[in-house]
């Protein structure tokens, strides 16, 4: 495992912070604006449905 991998594929790392809380974030959701969100698993439950509603693509982390 390579520390200057790419960022191609960029789960959240413990580094990233729920948007809602500061929880660690354990899920990105990608929008189709091309925007981000990270969400700690309680928020990423939370707003799953609206997420999968406007279009978003949850990449949960490893
Ligand atoms: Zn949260």
């Amino acid at each position: 495992m390579s520390a200057t991998a790419s960022t191609v594929h960029a789960a959240p790392t413990r580094h990233d912070r729920c948007d809602r809380c500061n929880a660690a974030a354990r899920v990105r959701a990608l929008l189709p604006t091309g925007g981000e969100l990270l969400f700690c698993a309680h928020h990423a439950r939370a707003h799953a449905a609206r997420l999968r509603d406007i279009g978003a693509a949850l990449d949960p982390g490893p």
